[in-house]
């Protein structure tokens, strides 16, 4: 292989004692960022502290500190020895004179790799640059070869390499290993992807192969005359800012442009390039899990992730690719990492009955047409394909919105409505089996924790099942058809207005299944900040958890108006979100205006296979949800309900009872409904006192203010565990066991009143309380489970901003309505 720095200097050959001044620093992109943050920067002075032939790591001293590094490393920085001059000068300026002299000799020099497709005109490119004149033409050679050329340009050498032209960089031909070995192997510092702007959607897949591989990138868009004559147009500056690197138009076989071009190179070899950046192409979720999955097992060879990004050999043995497999021949874990990326592919195929290098190749199309659907305007009579001929009617200017926000109010009608059917079998099954239980068994214990514990707890959950199988099934929809991207595309603009990004919405709108899942999603964000923001605002999209709340006290007080409450309740959250959002964007992150490419995959049939298999997934684990934290929380719920059975004030009202029951000469009607009424009364005096009772009566203070009693109170704080668990403690809480008949859940909530404080013998329930309840449910800490998850993925700090910001809110916001309610007589 023909080589552009066969005479380097390179930091690892340097002996003990010697000084020296870096020149450069190879390599991909994180690696040298990784370098450069430890202190090895272009033109500092490093010191060999220790370095003996064949001992790793080697000991530097680099800005006044000491520092270790593994030979592999110190392979990758280039450096000029200045133990010559440092010796040999006469005074201190001379010296540094000398060392300037021999660091811009040095570093002057920048490796430019042509890459491109065959015929895009990197020979034509390379020629007028160099001055040579190379044979142009069409031509495909049989033996892998590439020409170098050396020239002056505003003080830098460029050394020049017009590699063999391919369509992408695998292993299927000579002249892409050559191509793929020589970006790894030689680093140059600068790759120029040339390609043939007349043909763009092709010539960028090469271009998303670059973008994995980390290296700097500037692209020469040639054959700019043609493209210009077809009457297409490309807003290149808005591509290259999405993309990250700096394009630039060319028409290389006269010469135009080859300046702009060479001016670029030199700009991002220096770091100067406003544009770049390194970004990374999402391959959505499942491949991107496999990614992190596989890396785990790479990044263990440091000397491999030296010099190859791991994030790009993970990728590459997803695909199943021998010659990345060949990198890590001999390495301690190599049967590890085959065996990994064996399941990895394997998992792949199954779920998504493809190869996963396809699966790798359509999401590149997908980030391509992304990335030019929003900045080429294709000549009016270019043909189109199916994708793009929908995607001009569902991301149309006028049609898009009218069509999504029908989508979504489908959606929700259905959930509700179309739910509401087999909701209805389920909750007469509870209370069939619940009825039937209270005749078979004898009464006590055993059958007060089965049916007040368990089954009002378990069941009362249980009859969600269906709207969330709904909504779940017009999610995986979304997802699975393609619509999900093309919402994210249409909402961009709106989103930008709040300081967040198209993409922010496909986990906001997954939060409306499940917060979880959401947070997780985020990931799809390449910014931090927006990340942050949209996590933050996650749990204010009414996840499907607490709608059975809703449904429940939207049925028991707001019976004429059960949907415009209900659609009103998603907005506050969603209303709140936008304002927590633009706060977050005027205080916190102020300037943040960097551009992304929405990835548009291909439209695809939703297979009923992978529907199934999205949807069992959630019923799978809405059933372990059940059977696991719901059941506990009901029996734990149930239990500190129940005990202790007596206290003073139930040996009272106990002895009044026997005192009228001892009392046979009146054993009449009226006496009997008054043993009744005081059995009643025992009942909840009984749970007043016990302990629930009593944790209630102490969060009761802090929530009295909201319009709640101890009892809400109680179920708020198991809503921690799951928000689902709010209902099961109001059915276990609200739910005497008075008599034979079990009424429903909702007819206990209107009916019942204070037993005791000032308030006794007033309806607990109002309208208003019911709002600000709900209201509460829906701002109020999310649950545990999407606390860990924001744990894990943003650290402890956000997770405790998050909770402690929903609380603060959902607080104010029930305050707010249920004082200004009261003082409006809106109370009863
Ligand atoms: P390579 O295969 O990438 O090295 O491409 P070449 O440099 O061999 O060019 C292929 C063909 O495209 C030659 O016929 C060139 O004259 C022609 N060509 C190169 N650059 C341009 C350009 O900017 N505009 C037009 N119209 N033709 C070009
Ligand atoms: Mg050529």
């Amino acid at each position: 292989m023909q080589s552009l720095n066969d005479n380097k200097t390179t930091l690892s050959v340097m002996p003990s004692g010697s000084r020296c001044v870096i020149t450069k620093i190879n390599g991909h992109g994180s690696f040298r960022h990784r370098i450069m943050e430890m202190g090895f920067v272009k033109g500092e002075i490093v010191t060999v502290v220790k370095n003996a032939p064949l001992r790793d790591p080697i000991e530097y001293e680099v800005m006044g500190s000491h520092i270790s590094l593994r030979r592999s490393e110190a392979l990758q920085i280039e450096v000029s020895d200045i133990s010559a001059c440092e010796s040999g000068a006469t005074s201190f300026s001379t010296f540094t004179e000398e060392v300037q002299k021999n660091i811009k000799e040095k570093s002057n020099i920048i490796n430019v790799a042509l890459v491109g497709n065959p015929n895009c005109g990197k020979t034509s490119f390379f020629n007028f640059a160099t001055g040579l004149h190379e044979k142009v033409g069409n031509y495909s050679g049989v033996t892998v070869n590439a020409k170098i050329g050396t020239f002056n340009y505003n003080g830098y050498t460029i050394n020049m390499i017009d590699l063999p032209g391919t369509y992408s960089i695998t292993e299927y031909s000579p002249e892409e290993l050559y191509v793929r070995q020589y970006i790894c192997e030689e680093s140059p510092d600068i790759v120029l992807n040339v390609v043939d702007s007349s043909n763009l959607e092709r010539n960028l897949f090469l271009t998303t192969q670059l973008i994995d591989m980390n290296v700097r990138i500037v692209m020469a868009l040639n054959m700019y005359d043609e493209f210009q004559k077809s009457g297409s147009r490309l807003d290149y500056e808005y591509l290259g800012s999405m993309l990250g690197f700096n394009i630039v138009p060319t028409v290389a076989f006269k010469g135009v442009g080859i300046n702009e071009v060479l001016d670029s190179i030199i700009n991002t070899y220096e770091d100067r390039a406003n544009t770049h950046k390194h970004i990374h192409i999402n391959y959505g979720k499942d491949i991107e899990d496999e990614i992190t999955r596989i890396k785990k097992s790479i990044v263990l060879n440091k000397e491999v992730t030296d010099k190859y990004s791991s994030r790009y050999l993970a990728l590459k043995l997803l695909e199943d690719d021998k010659t990345t497999l060949e990198v890590f021949k001999g390495r301690d874990n190599y049967s590890d990492i085959v065996s990994v990326s064996e399941r990895s592919r394997k998992h792949l195929r199954e779920v998504h009955k493809e190869e996963p290098s396809e699966v790798i190749t359509n999401a590149k199309y997908g980030f391509i047409r992304g990335a030019l659907k929003e900045t080429y305007v294709p000549p009016m009579s270019s043909k189109k394909n199916l994708s793009s001929k929908i995607d001009n009617i569902l991301t149309n200017r006028w049609l898009g919105f009218p069509i999504l926000f029908l989508f979504l109010y489908i959606m929700f009608q259905s959930t509700f409505s179309l739910g509401a059917i087999p909701q209805g079998w389920i909750e007469r099954g509870v209370e069939l089996l619940a009825t039937w239980l209270l005749s078979v068994l004898p009464s006590g214990i055993v059958s007060d924790l089965l049916i007040n514990g368990i089954i009002e707890g378990v069941g009362s959950v249980l009859v969600f099942l269906p709207n969330i199988l709904i909504l779940f099934l017009f999610i995986s929809i979304m997802e699975d058809t393609g619509y999900m991207a093309r919402a994210a595309f249409i909402m961009d603009k709106l989103m930008h207005k709040i300081g967040l990004h198209g993409k922010s919405f496909i986990p906001l709108l997954i939060g409306f299944g499940c917060s979880v899942p959401a947070i997780m999603a985020t990931r799809i964000l390449e910014n931090k900040k927006n990340r942050i923001v949209t996590m933050l605002i996650i749990p204010l999209m009414s996840c499907s958890a607490r709608l059975p709340v809703y449904i429940l006290l939207v049925s028991a007080f707001f019976p004429k108006n059960q949907a415009l409450i209900l659609l009103g309740l998603y907005l506050v959250g969603i209303l709140l979100a936008i304002l927590i959002a633009l706060i977050m964007k005027k205080f916190f992150y102020k300037s943040d205006s960097e551009q992304f490419v929405m990835e548009l995959p291909p439209y695809r049939f939703p297979s009923f296979r992978n529907l199934m298999i999205h949807i069992w997934d959630r019923v799978a684990e809405y059933l372990k949800k059940i059977s696991s934290v719901i059941l506990i929380a009901s029996v734990i719920i149930w239990v500190l309900g129940y005990f202790p059975r007596t206290s003073a004030a139930t040996d009272a009202i106990d002895s009044q009872i026997a005192l009228l029951e001892a009392d046979a000469a009146n054993a009449d009607a009226v006496q009997m409904a008054k043993i009744e009424s005081l059995q009643l009364q025992r009942s909840l005096v009984q749970k007043e006192n016990s302990y629930i009772g009593k944790i209630g009566k102490v969060i009761e203070p802090v929530m009295a203010p909201l319009g709640f009693d101890w009892k809400m109170s109680v179920s708020l704080v198991t809503g921690f565990a799951a928000k689902e668990i709010v209902v099961s403690s109001m059915g276990i809480l609200y739910k005497v066991e008075d008599a034979e008949n079990i009424t429903s859940l909702s007819k206990a909530l209107q009916s019942e009143v204070y037993a005791t404080g000032p308030r006794a013998g007033q309806k607990v329930f109002s309208p208003l309380v019911a709002m600000a309840f709900m209201l509460f449910v829906l701002l109020y800490v999310p649950c545990t489970a999407t606390i860990i998850t924001c744990g894990k993925e943003f650290g402890r700090k956000w997770a405790w901003i998050m909770s402690g910001y929903t609380f603060a809110l959902a607080w104010i916001v029930a305050f707010l309505v249920f004082q200004v309610g009261s003082l409006l007589g809106l109370g009863l």
